[in-house]
């Protein structure tokens, strides 16, 4: 697993310093994976425009199997997926990516924080209460509690999803790593 890992890190380390080979993205490569694809990581991050894993990784088409929707959360659909990918595709390493400045878990806090409620669609609703289980409030500061509650939304929900992965899956060999991606730096910070 572990050279999985280091070329997600790889990938990562050439986007930030702008020598992206942007691998795997010609129309050759939508041919060969239309027979079928075999990609190397599930990775579950935010819908937030600023982070599109195949770019922050350097990959490419078939490589990474990726959920995404607001605040990285572990709904069951989003489960649904990872098992289908790590169940009947085999991939073997999972990437909970949370980000910097995630406006889901800001929202999320200030929610929290508010005195007077807010008048949030149920739809939004759904998506903060997913999260607030999550959330470490600190006093009034908004900025160091969605730090510290993103930090601990990406360590909860990979090892949520690890227990989970292992009841669903016998002989479990799957990785679940958290990590960190910072929308000003494009750097990936791999936790734990
Ligand atoms: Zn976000």
């Amino acid at each position: 697993m572990e050279n999985i890992l280091e070329k997600l890190k790889k990938g990562n380390e050439r986007f930030i310093k702008g020598v992206s080979i942007n691998p795997n993205q010609s129309l050759d490569r939508c041919k060969e994976t239309s027979k079928g694809q075999n990609p190397f990581a599930v990775v579950l991050t935010c819908s937030d425009s600023r982070t599109p894993p195949e770019i922050i990784f350097d990959a490419g088409i078939g490589d990474l199997f990726v959920i995404r929707l607001a605040g990285n959360v572990l709904t069951n659909e989003a489960i649904a997926s990872i098992e289908y990918a790590t169940a009947h595709l085999g991939v073997e390493q999972v990437i909970i990516l949370g980000h910097t400045n995630c406006g889901a878990v800001k929202a999320a806090v200030e929610t929290n924080m508010s005195q007077q409620g807010t008048n949030l669609s149920e739809y939004l609703k759904t998506l903060v209460d997913k999260i607030d289980p999550n959330l470490i409030i600190e006093g009034k500061d908004v900025d160091k509690s969605v730090v510290k509650s993103t930090d601990n939304l990406i360590a909860t929900s990979a090892s949520e999803l690890k227990n989970i992965l292992n009841k669903l899956i016998v002989n479990n060999s799957i990785n679940v790593t958290g990590a960190k991606y910072n929308i000003e730096t494009g750097e990936v910070v791999f936790l734990g």
